[in-house]
């Protein structure tokens, strides 16, 4: 083998060793899961929601409807809902849309929002207050049972993970969600995003444990 060859070998086994233990790191905008009925008093009784395109997770997807978010200080229209509907709603904000609407809604795991912030979520037909159910939410990592196992992580864990954007940064206390319907990708939102430099196909890597 000429030497060429040697490196070219090396240069393509080392692309995919980095590729094993690495993983895509998407930015999530803005955006609202919503229940039955907030659907209803949204859109109409039994309106479903129709999908626009499907998102990386499986089953989840991107719909038509938008709905206008308000606040004691300000307004954010044309925020992108989520389906399929879920048990309850859930609005999730970076900090610095929540600072725009005025309101302080805690750093949560996706789903734990007993005791969160409120808002009003307005359509041309309809209008629901919400007491709560409005997070910022915790940085976190979609996997599969066997990704889980290549990265010697389980459900739960929370790692460090570096993340090389334009300014690498290492984030603290990603959220590992395992789950046999997963696809393997870590979700930030823009602030995160903004924070290191993101551009799409930006890649992720667990390098250790984290407290936080
Ligand atoms: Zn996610």
């Amino acid at each position: 083998m000429s030497e060429e060859a040697l490196d070219l070998l090396v240069e393509r086994i080392t692309a995919e060793i980095l590729d094993r233990i690495s993983f895509e790191v998407e930015a999530s905008g803005r955006h609202v899961h919503l229940c039955r009925d907030h659907i209803d008093a949204l859109f109409g009784k039994g309106h479903s929601l129709t999908s626009s395109r499907g998102l990386s997770q499986p089953a989840e997807f991107l719909s038509v409807e938008r709905l206008t978010l308000v606040g004691p200080k300000g307004t954010i229209e044309n925020v992108a809902i989520l389906g399929p509907e879920r048990k309850r709603t859930q609005v999730e904000l970076s900090i610095t849309d929540a600072k725009s609407l005025g309101v302080k809604p805690p750093v949560r795991d996706s789903g734990d929002t007993g005791g969160s912030a409120s808002l009003i979520l307005k359509t041309a037909t309809g209008e629901v207050t919400l007491d709560e159910g409005v997070i910022v939410a915790h940085r976190h990592v979609h996997m599969t049972p066997e990704d889980a196992e290549r990265f010697g992580v389980s459900d739960g864990d929370r790692v460090s993970v570096r993340v090389a954007g334009d300014r690498p940064a290492v984030f603290e206390g990603v959220l590992v969600r395992v789950s046999p319907r997963y696809r393997l990708a870590m979700h930030i939102d823009y602030d995160e995003a903004n924070a290191c430099g993101w551009s799409a196909g930006v890649r992720g890597r667990i390098v250790g444990p984290s407290d936080g």
